[in-house]
């Protein structure tokens, strides 16, 4: 990392106390080629042109934080992040007001967990206001990459990682806390499409005292063959279960699930207890006080691949979708497995499903009412 000094200022913004965040002058590139990027970001293919670091050192705690250059990171071979996965991130999303102005969606929630996290992986935690700081600075520096079209957002990414260069197994001393920007086009651009999906029957997430509930990066790397394998049975998404007794439904990929039981105003939401295995979803918790509102019953509570599939079957189960800050709601239509699939409803979105999603959305969006702060102003 080169340190561009002489063209820098320092903001009257702070990352701790004592530590300002040190704005650089950065190359910016030119509004046609951010705008061709705009129209169309897909997800997690674009960066914007500035992010966000802060360095970490035992004794000294945190130092140097800067916006800087969107640029590689140059990192020493050894550093442990890259042997250990001492390594946890975190997803959030700003979103373009109605009056102009831009909101990032609970991040004090995403802030708690990125703490939760550190702790769990022995690592200096991020203080929450630091973090909040980092993000809103920023998100202040890449106003102009908010996308504006419907539903667009720019996701946002913090990270930290060992920086140590040491071979040992032990905690590291050294850190770097990142935060980069992604611009991200609408979910389902062309319509709300439901995903099947493949109960993972050999692998598991997540097991007791383990690391299920927090976004260590060691967990997405454990993940992939399984859902390898789902694309390979032509599914879109793995289904993970409990480790012990593989009998309880826990998350869809990197969502959590939701079941409706019933139909219309007497409908009621089911979604798994947060047994320590799954990850708790800022979605969920959302959806839980959104449901709730519009005057649904919400339990949570464990749910069996068996309750599920004689549900579906009997027809008290009569629609399951996902949730997460990347797609919102994910509605699932059919479920394949060794022991036998079957298809949810008509395999298409459930009503239930849709109105939750336009629900959080519009919350998200800025279209109706926050009447519980949710949005947090940037800038
Ligand atoms: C991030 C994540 C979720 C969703 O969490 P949100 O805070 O709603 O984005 C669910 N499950 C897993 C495994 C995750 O990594």
């Amino acid at each position: 990392m080169t340190d561009t000094l002489a063209d820098s200022r320092t903001s009257s913004r702070e990352f701790i106390e004592g530590v300002p965040v040190v704005v650089e002058d950065v190359p910016r590139r030119p509004a046609a080629e951010r705008n061709e990027v705009l129209a169309d970001p897909g997800f997690g293919r674009y960066f914007t042109d500035s992010m966000f670091i802060a360095r970490y050192r035992a004794g000294e705690g945190w130092y140097d934080a800067r916006l800087t250059g969107y640029a590689p990171l140059q990192v020493d071979p050894a550093t442990a992040a890259l042997h250990y996965a001492q390594s946890i991130f975190e997803g959030l999303k700003a979103y373009v007001q109605p009056d102009g102005s831009v909101a990032t969606f609970r991040p004090e929630a995403n802030a708690a967990r990125f703490v939760r996290g550190a702790k769990r992986l022995a690592m200096p935690p991020v203080p929450e206001e630091a973090f909040i700081a980092a993000v809103d600075a920023l998100v202040d520096a890449e106003r102009d990459w908010v996308p504006t079209g419907p539903d667009q957002t720019l996701y946002l990414r913090p990270y930290q990682l060992a920086s140590e260069p040491f071979l040992g197994v032990r905690p590291a001393n050294e850190y770097l806390f990142l935060a980069i920007a992604s611009p991200a086009g609408a979910y389902f651009s062309r319509g709300v499409h439901p995903v099947t999906v493949y109960l993972s029957e050999e692998y598991i997430r997540a097991a007791p005292g383990g690391t299920g509930d927090i976004k260590s990066a060691g967990n997405y790397a454990a993940s992939l063959l399984a859902q390898e394998e789902a694309i390979a049975a032509g599914c879109d998404q793995v289904v993970w279960l409990d480790a012990v007794e593989k009998r309880y439904v826990e998350e869809m990929g990197t969502n959590n699930l939701f079941f409706v039981l019933g139909e219309g105003d007497d409908a009621e939401l089911v979604t798994p207890e947060l047994t320590g295995t799954l990850l708790a979803g800022i979605t969920r918790d959302s959806l839980i006080t959104v449901a709730r509102e519009l005057g649904y019953r919400v339990t949570e509570r464990k749910f069996s691949v068996e309750e599920w599939r004689r549900g579906v079957t009997d027809g008290t189960v009569t629609e399951t979708f996902g949730c997460g800050t990347a797609a919102v709601i994910t509605p699932v239509g059919e479920v394949k497995a060794r022991t036998g699939g079957f298809v949810i409803g008509d395999g298409g979105p459930g009503p239930l499903t849709m109105r939750l999603r336009e629900h959080l959305l519009d919350v998200q969006h800025g279209r109706v009412p926050d009447t519980h702060g949710w949005l947090h102003r940037v800038g």
